[in-house]
């Protein structure tokens, strides 16, 4: 399966912000950003001014490093937001977070979304009673997710679930109550330039 591959804080340092791409070291002071706060390479610490085009191509590739996916996939789904109707931002928004790796990763069942892409493809998760092994399986409202085996699952430390999934603790399952609005979106990357990006 095509994913993207490479040490994953140079992604970090080249898009000039925190991605959380490697669990708790991204929480320490081991953090490569902490260190060094400037793009990677020999000219990596040079300022330079970018264009509308450069910042939306940024916003893009945010998007895919957060939610590891590649550039096709993001075309596939900003293509899917533009033709739904509606706000296609949100549209966009609620089919990135709907994916069962980022659903396992919300719910503080993975120390990040590769680890949850890596417990996938293991078969730990099940969705409504059936293994799903595909980490970009679209979840939908009313769905629940559970562990299989909740030895080889580890809560994450100090996660806040979002107010559109909800816990239940004592049978261990986790339920997708709804899609989630712009009203929801507290990320680190500009989900309208996505969109502007792929509509020029
Ligand atoms: Fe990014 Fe985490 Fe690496 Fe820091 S430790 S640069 S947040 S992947």
């Amino acid at each position: 399966m095509a994913r993207i591959t490479g040490p994953k804080c140079r992604l970090c340092r080249r898009s000039g912000v925190k991605l959380y791409l490697k669990g708790t070291r991204c929480f320490s002071d081991k953090c490569a950003i902490e260190k060094r706060s400037y793009a990677p390479g020999q000219h990596g610490n040079r300022r330079t001014r970018r264009s509308e085009y450069g910042d939306q191509m940024r916003e893009k590739q945010k998007a895919k490093y957060i939610y590891g996916i590649l550039e096709r996939q993001l075309k596939r789904y900003v293509s899917e937001a533009l033709k739904s109707g509606g706000v296609s931002a949100e549209n966009l928004f609620a089919i990135l977070e709907s994916r069962l790796d980022n659903l396992v990763y919300r719910s503080g069942l993975a120390v990040s979304r590769p680890q949850a892409r890596q417990l996938i493809r293991a078969g730990v998760f099940k969705v409504n009673d059936k293994i799903v092994l595909t980490p970009s399986y679209r979840v939908q409202p009313e769905d629940i997710i559970e562990p299989v085996d909740f030895s080889k699952v580890h809560l994450r430390e100090g996660f806040i679930l979002p107010e559109w999934l909800k816990a239940n603790v004592k049978e261990r399952q986790i339920e997708l109550l709804r899609y989630p609005t712009l009203e929801d979106f507290n990320e680190n990357y500009e989900i309208q330039q996505i969109i502007d990006f792929y509509s020029r």
